[in-house]
């Protein structure tokens, strides 16, 4: 470590290297449960040379290198978890370029990605990515993780609006990726493996983001259902119906009370809510708001519909408040962000409801329906329960994956579903990716210890509730 501070101060000038334990603590955690680590030091990088510099030193010291954006990840991703030095990218947060005619935006990774919502908006044009986190996330932690919001049901993740990337190789290299022009086949799409690598390949260090008009019309509705199951059925109901809302997220009951306890007033005979958003045209966005009031209203007790855009940013406010307003219902919280298809949604909310009464375990689900990606909150007070907490989780996971699913639709694997990576991708699979792996970093030093198992899985098929699910590549 000595040696790898004074290569850091050589390199960079002390005023760009934090080394004070007290200081290195505040890059130590991310959103998730991932106990923090503080790092040995920490850069504060703004610019590429900067980053080069630095991954040179680590390099040289042989020591990790954990590139860190917002820190609001969920799975432990910029966690430090082997110490070494983490690389703060916040201050490098200029918007580039925002180009009218390409319908491109060229940012470095610490531009907030409500800041960039905000500054191609003023300019008629539409960044859709929009994870709730948009107020504390930036772009290279949203490239990292290729995240997705709510409005990923039309528009889809971060990946689909990346051209092309400037990165540092862990030796110090810095490479462009992609292109600028929407279309472009030339060679391997080395971009798209980048976005999604969690920061185990590559630092990015600045993208080319494509963009799209804005749309002229925006109407939010809210149906309100007596359970959660029904709220599901119009979801699935809405999908074969060919209905193209922008996002639909479900709110279950021990959600809903959550956003009572926040002094949202939400009808008391509701047990499940849905926010369903329809863009486009101003006629567009009528018809179709009146076709999916046509297809919930089998099952919904009530549906309204936001007057304003005040009283729409009220309502999103109340979601994007969802994550810390159910961290406060208990002592404990593991947030999962599981994906079924979307036909099997009202099974998972099934499966989720035996899990709680089998383990005892309280279970609360919201989120991205339209994708059927969910969040499924496991919150405990007891710290005796966590072996009933691991059990509730091995369970969740087996079912996602029995139902054809999938164990992370946006949090990324990180620290915190390594070990059940093998549930979902065979061995074969994952020893791929570790050779991909060691092209990029042969010493394992970016990122270490992250979405890889250290664990083998035994069996090759488990019991969930009395039925066989298989393993290793089920999906
Ligand atoms: C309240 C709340 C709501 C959330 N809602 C959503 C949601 O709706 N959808 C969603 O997808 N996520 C959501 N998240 C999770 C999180 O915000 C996203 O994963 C986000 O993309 C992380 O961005 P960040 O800037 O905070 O990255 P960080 O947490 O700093 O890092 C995340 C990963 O990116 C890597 N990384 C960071 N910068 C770089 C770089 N320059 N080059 C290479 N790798 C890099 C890190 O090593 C790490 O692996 C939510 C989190 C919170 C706290």
């Amino acid at each position: 470590m000595d040696k790898l501070r004074s290569l850091l101060d050589r390199a960079l000038g002390p005023s760009k290297v934090l080394t004070s334990p007290d200081a290195c603590l505040a890059y130590a955690g991310d959103d998730s449960d991932q106990e923090p680590v503080a790092p040995d030091a920490v850069v504060l990088a703004s610019s590429a040379d900067d980053i080069a510099k630095a991954v040179r030193a680590a390099s040289e010291a042989e020591v990790p290198i954990v590139p860190r954006a917002g820190g609001s990840g969920k799975s432990g991703g910029c966690v430090p978890v082997a110490g070494g030095v983490v690389i703060a990218t916040l201050g490098m947060n200029a918007i580039q370029e925002i180009s009218r005619e390409e319908q491109v935006a060229v940012v470095q990774p610490g531009v907030i990605l409500g800041d960039l919502h905000a500054a191609v908006e003023a300019e008629g044009m539409f960044f859709p990515p929009d994870p709730n986190s948009l107020r504390m996330c930036a772009l290279g932690g949203n490239i990292a993780e290729n995240a997705a919001g709510p409005r990923a049901f039309k528009y889809g993740s971060t990946r689909d609006y990346v051209l092309g990337l400037e990165v540092v190789l862990v030796d110090g290299t810095q490479l462009r990726t992609g292109k600028r022009t929407v279309k472009g086949v030339t060679g391997y799409d080395v971009t798209s493996l980048l976005v999604g690598s969690e920061g185990t390949l590559a630092i990015t260090t600045a993208a080319t983001l494509r963009l799209i008009p804005k749309p002229h019309a925006v109407t939010t509705l809210l149906a309100l259902f007596p359970d959660v199951q029904a709220s599901g059925r119009a979801v699935s109901a809405m999908i074969a119906a060919g209905v193209r809302p922008r996002c639909i997220e479900l709110l279950d009951e021990g959600t809903l009370d959550a956003v009572r306890v926040r002094g949202v007033a939400v009808d008391e005979r509701a047990r499940a809510m849905l926010i369903i958003e329809v863009d486009g045209e101003p006629s567009d966005c009528d018809a179709q708001a009146e076709r999916i009031g046509e297809v919930c209203a089998a099952e919904a007790i009530d549906i309204l519909v936001a007057q304003d855009a005040a009283q729409r940013d009220r309502l999103w406010e109340a979601r994007r408040q969802l994550s810390p307003a159910t961290r406060a219902m208990a002592r404990f919280k593991i947030s999962e962000d599981v994906v079924v298809p979307r036909d099997r949604i009202p099974a998972l909310l099934e499966e989720t409801r035996a899990i709680e009464r089998e383990t005892g375990v309280r279970m609360i689900t919201y989120g991205h329906a339209g994708d059927g990606n969910l969040h499924v909150n496991l919150l405990w007070n007891d710290e005796e329960l966590l072996p009933r907490v691991e059990e509730a989780l091995n369970r969740l996971f087996l079912s996602v994956v029995g139902m054809r699913g999938t164990l992370t639709g946006e949090h990324g694997v990180g620290t915190s579903k390594a070990d059940f990576l093998a549930m979902e991708q065979q061995p074969e699979l994952i020893a791929l990716q570790k050779r991909i792996k060691g092209v990029f970093d042969p010493k394992g030093l970016l990122n270490p210890h992250k979405i890889f198992p250290r664990r083998q899985l035994e069996a090759a098929s488990v019991t969930v509730a009395g039925r066989a699910v298989s393993l290793h590549g089920a999906c």
